[in-house]
C-alpha cells in the first residue's frame, strides 16, 4: 500500500491536471497500475448545459497512457455516472485526458501519431505495444480533427501527382499550398472527378480566393481550374516543362545508344559504347551540380557524340531560360529563340510548349514554383517509403498529413 507522499509523488508525476492519484499497483506482467480520481465536483450536463454534482453511480474504466521507466502505464479511472440535477438525465463525465470510448490517454495518442511520422505502424506497434488496429483508429480520429480544416487564406494553390506503386501507373492527385510548402490533400483517384469533389468541398470562399494555380502539365487539371477558379491564373510547373526536355534528352542517348550497337567496327563500338556507359545523370542534371570526373565525362561524350553535345547545351540553355529571365517580356524572347534553335532536336518538347504557351509564360511573371513542388514530393516519398505495410489510401493519405503537420 502505498503512502500518502508516495501518492502525492505520483500524483504530481502523471502530471494530469485535477487528477489525483488515489491507489497504486505494480504488476509484474502489466506494468503500473494507477487508480486516479478527478477533483472536480462538478459536471456540466451535455444535454442542457446545467452545472450538476448529483452522482448516479460508478463504473471503472481502464486507460492506457504514456510509458513511465520503459514500464506500461494504466490508469484505473473510477468514472462517475451523473444524474443532471434540471433536466434529470443520466451522462458519464468527460475527461479531459480521454476521448469519449477510447481506452487510452491524448498525450499517449499523440506521441505514437508522432512515432508514426519518422516509422510505419507496424514498428510503432511493437515498440510500443498498442495494437495496429489501435493506431489506426488513432490516425481516423486524427482525420476527423483535420476534415472540415478548410484552407486557411489559400492564395497559391499545386496540383501535381505522384505514383504510389514505380512503374504501375498507380497515381495520387497531390493538393499543396504553394505558399507555405503545406500539403493540403491526397486525392487516391487522379481523376478530374474526384479532384473537383475535394476542391468543392472548401467551399466558393476559399475556391474563389485562390490567385493562381500551378498545374503540371495535364490537361484535365487546366479544365478543372477554369471550370472551379476561372479567376485563377493557370501557370504550368517549370519543374514538369524542364523533365519534359530532359526526357526528349535521355531519348537521344538512347537512339545514339542503339545506333553504336548496330555498328559493324567492333572495336569502334566498344570504344563509343564506354564513353556511353552511366552518361545519363552528367547529361540530364544541372551541370552547375557536377564534380570534377563527371564534368571531364560529360566532356568525352560531348566530343565523341556531337548531336548530343547540342542536345546537352540546349537542355542547358532551356533551364538557363527559367532562371534568368529578368521579366515576362524576356522570358518570352528567350523562349522564343530557344524554340528556333532546337525545333529540330526537340520536336516533342516544342510541341508541348508552344500548347502551353500561355501557362509556361506566366512562370515568369510568377516565379512561382520552383523547387516547391519537387520538395513536397520528395517528402511524400519518404513517407511512402517507411511506410510499405499501410493498409490503404487514406491511411497514407493521412500519414502524409501527419508528415506536414508542425
Ligand atoms: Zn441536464
Amino acid at each position: 500500500m502505498a503512502s500518502k507522499g508516495q501518492l502525492k509523488l505520483l500524483t504530481d508525476f502523471l502530471n494530469i491536471p485535477d487528477v489525483k492519484v488515489t491507489h497504486f499497483v505494480q504488476d509484474t506482467s502489466l506494468g503500473k497500475i494507477l487508480s486516479v480520481a478527478s477533483l472536480t465536483s462538478e459536471v456540466a450536463c451535455p444535454h442542457c448545459g446545467q452545472m450538476s454534482q448529483k452522482i448516479h453511480s460508478y463504473y471503472s474504466h481502464l486507460i492506457k497512457d504514456l510509458p513511465m521507466n520503459g514500464q506500461n502505464v494504466y490508469l484505473q479511472v473510477n468514472k462517475r455516472k451523473m444524474k443532471c440535477e434540471n433536466c434529470l438525465k443520466i451522462f458519464s463525465e468527460p475527461l479531459d485526458f480521454c476521448e469519449p470510448k477510447r481506452n487510452y490517454t491524448k498525450r499517449l495518442a499523440d506521441d505514437i501519431l508522432n512515432q508514426v511520422k519518422h516509422s510505419n505502424i507496424k514498428s510503432v506497434a511493437e515498440r510500443t505495444g498498442v495494437s495496429e488496429s489501435e493506431i489506426e483508429t488513432m490516425l481516423k480520429d486524427l482525420k476527423k480533427s483535420l476534415v472540415g480544416q478548410k484552407p486557411q487564406d489559400l492564395k497559391r494553390l499545386g496540383i501535381d501527382e505522384i505514383s504510389l506503386i514505380k512503374g504501375q501507373g498507380n497515381y495520387c492527385a497531390v493538393l499543396v499550398d504553394l505558399d507555405n510548402s503545406q500539403l493540403l490533400a491526397l486525392v487516391p483517384d487522379r481523376t478530374q472527378e474526384a479532384i473537383e469533389k475535394v476542391l468543392l468541398s472548401w467551399g466558393i470562399d476559399v475556391l474563389s480566393g485562390i490567385e493562381e494555380v500551378s498545374i503540371d502539365l495535364w490537361r484535365p487539371y487546366k479544365t478543372l481550374v477554369e471550370k472551379l477558379m476561372p479567376h485563377a491564373e493557370v501557370v504550368a510547373d517549370r519543374f514538369h516543362v524542364m523533365n519534359q526536355v530532359q526526357e526528349e534528352l535521355d531519348n537521344g542517348r538512347k537512339q545514339t545508344k542503339k545506333e553504336v550497337n548496330n555498328m559493324d567496327d567492333k572495336k569502334k563500338k566498344t570504344a563509343k559504347l564506354k564513353v556511353l556507359h552511366h552518361s545519363k545523370y552528367v547529361l540530364l542534371a544541372n551541370s552547375d551540380d557536377l564534380n570534377e570526373a563527371q564534368k571531364s565525362q560529360l566532356e568525352e561524350v560531348n566530343k565523341e557524340f556531337p548531336k548530343l553535345q547540342k542536345m546537352h547545351e540546349l537542355k542547358e540553355n532551356f533551364r538557363k531560360v527559367f532562371e534568368e529571365s529578368i521579366n515576362w517580356f524576356d522570358g518570352l524572347l528567350n523562349l522564343a529563340e530557344w524554340l528556333k534553335q532546337s525545333a529540330e532536336l526537340f520536336p516533342k518538347s516544342q510541341g508541348t510548349i508552344r500548347r502551353w504557351l500561355v501557362e509556361i509564360t506566366a512562370d515568369f511573371e510568377q516565379k512561382t514554383t520552383n523547387g516547391i513542388v519537387e520538395g513536397i514530393n520528395q517528402k511524400i516519398k519518404l513517407v511512402k517509403r517507411c511506410g510499405f505495410c499501410f493498409r490503404n489510401i487514406e491511411n497514407f493519405e493521412l500519414r502524409c498529413l501527419l508528415a506536414f503537420q508542425n
